[in-house]
């Protein structure tokens, strides 16, 4: 049996799994994001976020592009920018109770 009572774990009931975060720790190297930087690549891989994780949606509604981020700022920052560059209004929604949804608009 390795020693793993440090390691920080997440599951995620949508793929009946758990993971320990030794190859965030180790390979990515990501300290205490380990589990933000799991989190994200989990979405990225799998479509969905691990259970716990409660992240800030955008979702264009003119395009199939939508992002989930774990913090409001890259999250607020990928709607300014998408409406920016395509004037595509994009909704911006915030982790559970915190808030309706916020329709962010090119300003022109
Ligand atoms: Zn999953
Ligand atoms: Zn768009």
């Amino acid at each position: 049996m390795d020693e793993v009572d440090d390691l920080p774990t997440v599951s995620c009931s949508r793929c009946g799994r758990e993971w320990d975060l030794a190859f965030e720790l180790d390979e990515l190297r990501a300290g205490n994001q380990a589990v933000e930087q799991f989190a994200l690549d989990h979405e990225r891989h799998t479509g969905h976020f691990p259970d716990d994780v409660t992240p800030w949606v955008v979702d264009c509604r003119r395009c199939p592009d939508r992002e989930g981020y774990l913090a409001e700022r890259p999250a607020r920052r990928w709607a300014a920018t998408h409406a920016r560059h395509t004037g595509h209004a994009v909704e911006l929604t915030a982790p559970e109770d915190a808030g309706p949804t916020e329709i962010i608009e090119d300003p022109g």
